[in-house]
């Protein structure tokens, strides 16, 4: 049988398999109003199809479990924990590794050891608890992003990235005295799950070094990261996923990694340091504050199943694997008249909401609309990504400033959902868009002052005609 054939598989098939519910129109409807209108206030048994969020919700491996059982859960110096330190070591090529619980708290740990209050923290585009920790640390986060990233409908390669010249001009600026770290987010999931080029990175590597700044990856996707530069960056064709990952972390001065991701497991993260002093003072406060320096906050059976999973990430036929099947998905959304951000990434699919829906106002949250109206005809569950999350709104919870795009995001858990879950997906979708004058728009009934999108509860605003 030839290569093309085989590459068509995934390189593993399914052992352990769980339920998943399937609800009547009716009981969903119901549920839905009980959340009040917000997926995150749905159970899990009331969800068909979970594409919230690819953190933590992946599918571990027989590998994986067999190295759990072999945890060691001493409390300094487990051996679990020897074997991660030298899998990440190998991986990343940093000599220190410090183990967080998860991402978040590896931010916490290193923007206290890294970043003086006033100082600037310039980014790609910098995740929503990145962004929080930076201002936690009194600092500014502030995003680059490279102009192609807000022409959705382009084919370029990589969106991702950061503005080059906005760096520049910030690096030699008035501001320049107050930049405290340059940190690169690969894949960019803020901006549509798009890859960053090598060349992008090493430009920035030679900025900050000439302006002797810090400069750091958020890495959570390093592997999904690596596998989009070797399809589309030339030069990187033989590379194998892992030495450009590997090569990517080299080109920095360190990195913090949520491990819920490219980790392959439900829980753990990591930061990877090259210079002793900020080591010494990260290592103190992640004693402090997330357990010794041998576990983070980790047990050691998962830092066994991440030192398998790191493994096994960056094999090319599961990358491949995972990369054709999101690719799939798209291509079937787009056939069926909804658009997505182009090109597609891989951890997950962004529809553009506000260009379906053109008869719903931003104030009527065509995003929130789209994702409720997949959970009411199909029981798939997602988030949205626009004027609800994004969007200013004044005390009546009336939105003032539209944010720039309506889109939801599909994330795809890795090794969970088979291209026939997908293809419901798309079919659910496809029926929507037939007609989508049906779907009606929301309004915010209550919303808490900070991090809205968790805990906001809305209402449906009757369609023209509607009876009920
Ligand atoms: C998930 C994520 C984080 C935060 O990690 P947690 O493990 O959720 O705390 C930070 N940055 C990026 C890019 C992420 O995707």
């Amino acid at each position: 049988m030839s290569v093309d054939l085989h590459q068509m598989l995934p390189p593993y098939r399914i052992k352990v398999v769980e339920p998943i519910p399937f609800l009547s129109p009716q009981e969903r409807r119901a549920a839905l109003a009980e959340a009040g209108y917000n997926p995150f206030h749905l159970r899990a048994d009331q969800i068909t199809i979970d594409l919230l969020s690819d953190s933590g919700t992946g599918a571990t491996s027989a590998a994986q479990e067999a190295a759990a059982a072999l945890g060691d859960e001493s409390y300094a110096g487990a051996r679990s924990w020897f074997r991660f330190r030298d899998e990440v070591h190998d991986l990343t090529g940093y000599p220190h590794i410090l183990p967080v619980h998860q991402g978040r708290a590896g931010e916490r740990v290193l923007f206290t050891g890294l970043l003086k209050p006033g100082q600037l923290c310039l980014s790609n585009t910098h995740f929503d608890t990145t962004h929080a920790n930076v201002k936690l640390a009194g600092a500014e986060p502030r995003d680059l992003p490279c102009p192609a990233a807000f022409d959705l409908d382009s084919p370029d390669p990589f969106k991702g990235n950061i503005d080059l010249d906005a760096l520049t001009r910030t690096l030699t600026g008035p501001e320049r005295d107050r930049v405290g770290l340059v940190l690169m987010t690969i894949t960019n999931n803020g901006l549509g799950a798009q890859p960053v080029s090598m060349a992008n990175l090493t430009a920035v590597r030679d900025l900050c070094r000439r302006h002797e700044v810090p400069f750091f990856l958020d890495a959570a996707r390093f592997a999904e990261n690596a596998w989009l530069v070797g399809q589309r960056e030339p030069g990187y064709q033989d590379w194998t996923p892992r030495q450009i990952a590997t090569h990517a972390f080299g080109l920095a001065d360190g990195c913090v990694v949520s491990l819920k991701k490219d980790g392959l497991s439900a829980i753990g993260g990591l930061i990877g340091l090259r210079d002793d002093d900020l080591h010494a003072r990260c290592e103190a406060n992640l004693i402090a504050t997330e357990g010794f320096s041998t576990y983070g906050g980790l047990a050691g059976h998962d830092l066994e199943r991440l030192a398998q999973g790191l493994r096994e990430v960056v094999e090319p036929g599961y990358l491949r694997a995972r990369a054709a099947s999101t690719a799939r998905l798209a291509r079937l959304i787009n056939e069926a008249g909804v658009d997505t951000v182009q090109p597609a990434g891989i951890h997950a699919l962004y529809l553009n909401a506000g260009r379906l829906l053109p008869h719903l106002s931003p104030q009527e949250f065509p995003g929130h609309a789209l994702g409720c109206q997949l959970y009411l005809d199909g029981g798939i569950r997602c988030a949205e990504l626009g004027s609800l999350y994004l969007g200013g709104m004044d005390d009546q919870h009336r939105l003032v400033t539209p944010a720039p795009f309506e889109l939801v995001r599909l994330a795809i858990p890795r090794r969970v959902y088979t291209d026939t879950h997908l293809e419901y997906v798309a079919a659910v979708l496809a029926d929507i868009a037939k007609e989508p004058g049906r779907v009606s728009g929301y309004r915010v009934v209550s919303s808490p002052p900070l991090l809205r999108h968790f805990k906001v509860r809305l209402a449906p605003i009757p369609a023209a005609g509607s009876t009920d």
